[in-house]
């Protein structure tokens, strides 16, 4: 444990890069809070007014979350404010039930009775060892500790007392505690724990501050008050640098923040390259909020816009009016673009409670019942969908992408359906665009080996890269004993790649591209050369691919495809990236 008294020396700590930029200041170190309470027994007198004690800090806390959602759901969104929504079904449990029955048969004061229950539940969730079980653990401990808070007397935050700018240091920070702080206060987050996808990591994404976190002892190595440095792109922290180490990250955040300032100018010039190949540059959204984000960044147009969020998170199937009011949205916000409605792609990492029986338990999930395989199986899902974005259509530019097709005979499959639904909403006198598009993912070997022949009967083709390469590699996309496997270079996938776009081409089809492969600067030479027409990519990453473009001329880009198409026996990243340049 570090000396409060002593100056903490000259340390660099590694840990996780949890979100980009660099952020200097004075650290606030928030200090583990311990449920520290007094115990006494209760007179049975007592124990119906300790019980309603309890009840009035259950309520104090649900109102405290409730202003939290409210919040997260202003700055961050719909998706983000799922997160708090399990604080309030936190509420809810019959956990709370207990500690009622525990203040009354033990007659025990309610801090007690809390401590006991919590402790419990901490040991059987950690027997379970699961990471999912052992975050629902930290998600109880948090709305625990606001419990606490309340039956103590002091609910507000230590947090709530950062007064100047500073690097918030902790152990971890639990959304509540995150969202309690004035993000224009904050330079940055560094934490104990945490990976890259913990509530820190996707908070401190959102609200843009520079974070790293899965530090191990940082909260005990730092004093509040040290100078320290936050490197959000290397997912290291300085703590106390010396002096020349200090000017030079200054200087690198200088050059960062004009980077990013001049990239902001380039929002609305055109993504063109220097000899007149347009391309369109389009975003990746996941929940209508980031509509906002995508056009800030200088967007045109929606790419794929995955609609999975709308099953997440809850008991019963969304309703067909609630898929509309969504798209909508949307489509009126993105005029004049367009925006491409990929059909739900459940299945696979993204599971939900559909009613449909036995997703939950498939051996090989991401080779079972997902995308449009799930939909063929259970029309009924699907026609809601397909309703619903054809009505929304008459209020902006909307087309319908189905995701996972393998062969002709599911995108006939679909389209057929897409025909009946379209015939009876004409029966109905419903509106929606006649001539809406309906186009596919290309995401499985299988779609690009045969994609002649399904460029006939798809409006247009997106790559979904991040599908393509985990199966044309069998290379499972979210394990990381075989990440380094997972090889966007492999020419396995660039002649892939390459077979889509003249297929489609061909066909007088445009070819887009929507896995995270457009979005990395280092292929932008190399999808350009192979002739690509649209890159949808993360919102952020909008402003540095279309700066890409306007410096890329096509002639340079076609010769790195040449050089890297010629080469016979070569392979592997490095080997073909020199070739790109
Ligand atoms: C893809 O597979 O490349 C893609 C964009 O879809 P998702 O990441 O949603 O599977
Ligand atoms: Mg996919």
């Amino acid at each position: 444990m570090a000396d409060p008294r002593a100056p903490t020396k000259s340390t660099v700590l590694r840990g996780i890069a949890a979100s980009p930029g660099i952020g200097i200041g004075k650290a606030f170190v928030l200090k583990e809070e311990a449920l520290s309470y007094i115990f006494h027994a209760l007179s049975r007198e007592e124990v119906k007014r300790e019980i309603q004690r309890f009840r009035q800090a259950i309520i104090k806390t649900r109102t405290d979350v409730l202003q939290t959602r409210e919040r997260v759901l202003k700055v961050l969104g719909k998706s983000h404010a799922a997160l708090i929504d399990v604080h309030l079904l936190i509420l809810d449990d019959p956990l709370f039930k207990d500690i009622e029955k525990k203040i009354a048969q033990e007659m025990m004061n309610a801090e007690a009775a809390l401590v006991a229950v919590l402790d419990e539940v901490g040991r059987k969730f950690d027997k379970l060892g699961d990471p999912y079980f052992r975050q629902r653990k930290d998600d109880i401990v948090d709305v625990g500790k606001r419990v606490m808070r309340h039956l103590l007397g002091h609910p507000d935050l230590q947090l709530s007392q950062l007064a100047e700018r500073s690097i918030v240091i902790a152990r971890d920070l639990a959304p509540s505690d995150t969202l309690s702080l004035r993000d224009d206060l904050v330079e940055g987050f560094a934490t104990d724990i945490g990976g890259r996808t913990s509530h820190t990591a996707i908070l401190a994404q959102g609200l843009e501050i520079p974070a790293v976190v899965g530090l191990k002892e940082i909260s005990q190595q730092v004093n509040t008050g040290d100078l320290v440095i936050v490197d959000g792109n290397e997912g290291l922290v300085l703590i106390n640098p010396p002096m020349a180490t200090l000017e030079n990250y200054r200087k690198v955040q200088e050059i960062q923040l004009a980077e990013v300032r001049d990239l902001e100018k380039l929002r609305d010039l055109p993504a063109q390259t220097p000899d007149g190949r347009r391309v369109v540059l389009a975003s990746n959204i996941e929940s209508p909020e980031e509509v906002k984000a995508a056009l800030g960044h200088g967007a045109e147009g929606i790419g794929l816009y995955r609609t999975e969020f709308l099953y997440l998170n809850r008991k019963s199937l969304p309703t067909e009016e609630e898929h509309y009011e969504n798209y909508r949205a949307v489509a009126r916000q993105m005029l004049p673009y367009s925006v491409i409605i990929r059909t739900m792609d459940i299945g696979g990492d993204k599971l939900v409670p559909l009613g449909v029986t036995g997703l939950n338990t498939e051996p090989n999930p991401f080779l079972g019942l997902r995308g449009i395989r799930l939909c063929l199986r259970y029309p009924d899902l699907f026609k809601a969908q397909l309703r619903a974005v054809l009505r929304a259509s008459v209020e902006g530019k909307l087309s319908i992408m189905y995701p996972m097709v393998t062969g002709l005979d599911e995108l006939r499959q679909a389209n057929k359906i897409l025909a009946e639904v379209k015939e009876d909403l004409k029966s109905h006198n419903m509106a929606f665009d006649p001539h809406i598009a309906a186009g596919i993912m290309v995401e499985t070997p299988s779609a690009a080996v045969i994609s002649d022949w399904l460029a006939r009967e798809s409006d247009f083709f997106s790559i979904g890269t991040n599908d393509l390469i985990q199966y044309a590699l069998a290379v499972d996309r979210v394990n990381e004993n075989v990440a380094h496997l997972y090889n966007p270079l492999h020419m396995g996938v660039l002649r892939l790649i390459r077979m889509v776009i003249e297929a489609g081409q061909k066909a007088g089809k445009w070819v887009g591209m929507c896995g995270e492969m457009a979005g990395n600067p280092a292929f932008t030479r190399i999808l350009l050369g192979m002739g690509l027409d649209e890159f949808s990519v993360p919102a952020a990453a909008v402003p540095r691919i279309k700066r890409l473009i306007r410096e890329t001329s096509m002639e340079d880009a076609k010769k790195a495809v040449e050089r890297i198409f010629s080469q016979d026996g070569v392979d592997g990243e490095g080997p073909i990236l020199a070739r790109i340049s």
